[in-house]
């Protein structure tokens, strides 16, 4: 069984009286700890397409099953507690929390959706700033940090509560090329590491990384599919 299968998903939005069909028929199958990218110029429907696997939005037609269960049908509550427990998110802007430090923007999501106890946070967070390189920085503020740290710091809180997908939509588009690759062979790492799998969303075709499945997507449809060796540039 994949972790996750979409099954002919259609999404639509309607504006007043005009509908914009985000989506208009998605059939895909990924495998867990796997590398996936979404590749498409903008308004092709990445986002749509991360917010129905992240279960922030809900498809108008077909079904997102993530290990064998449909989510697509889940109330608020239910939904915001599958993802607390399944899913990680990485954002173009990294969305730290500025008043927190490194390690508190790190720690919040265990406090806030898991509860975990605070000698075991301790651990798991020192060993994520460690993997991503932030350990030096973990007393200082986001605003302190270049783009590529903040980054950094986003990925090591997507992992701390060891989802099975992170989802990263548009990661490295306020990043330059070099720093894009970085923080690109950093998530791959992470995947080896931790087994999670990782789909990330990108406008850039020259940013696929070490993505080991690749969808190019257009005006809503999969266009085409490219699987290949990780890190086999
Ligand atoms: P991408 O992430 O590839 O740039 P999106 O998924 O954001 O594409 O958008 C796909 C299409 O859906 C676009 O035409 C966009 O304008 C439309 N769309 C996205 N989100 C909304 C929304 N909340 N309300 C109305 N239309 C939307
Ligand atoms: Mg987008």
């Amino acid at each position: 069984m994949s972790l996750l299968a979409i099954e002919n998903v259609e999404k639509s939005y309607v504006i007043g009286k005009i509908g914009v069909w985000a989506l208009k028929g998605i059939d895909l199958l990924i495998d867990a700890g796997k590398f996936v990218s979404f590749i498409g110029p903008s308004g092709s429907g990445k986002t749509t397409l991360l917010n129905l696997i992240g279960c922030l939005d809900k498809p108008s037609k077909g079904k997102v099953l993530i290990n064998g269960m449909d989510v697509s049908h889940l109330d608020r509550k239910s939904s915001a507690k599958f993802r607390g427990g399944n899913i990680g998110f990485i954002f173009q802007n990294f969305n730290l929390l500025p008043v927190l430090t490194v390690y508190e923007n790190v720690e919040y999501p265990l406090i806030m959706v898991q509860n975990v106890p605070a000698e075991k946070r301790k651990i798991k967070i020192l060993e994520l700033l460690e993997k991503v390189g932030m350990m030096e920085q973990k007393d200082k503020y986001p605003d302190q940090l270049s783009g590529g740290q903040k980054q950094r710091v986003a990925i090591a809180r997507a992992l701390v509560t060891e989802p099975k997908i992170v989802l990263a939509d548009e990661p490295t588009a306020n990043l330059d090329h070099d720093t894009a690759y970085k923080i690109l062979k950093i998530m791959h790492d992470m995947k080896n590491e931790f087994g999670t799998t990782f789909i990330f969303a990108t406008h850039d075709t020259k940013v696929v990384g070490e993505a080991e499945v690749i969808y190019t997507i257009e005006d809503g449809k999969i266009i085409g599919q490219t699987a290949r060796n990780a890190g086999g540039k």
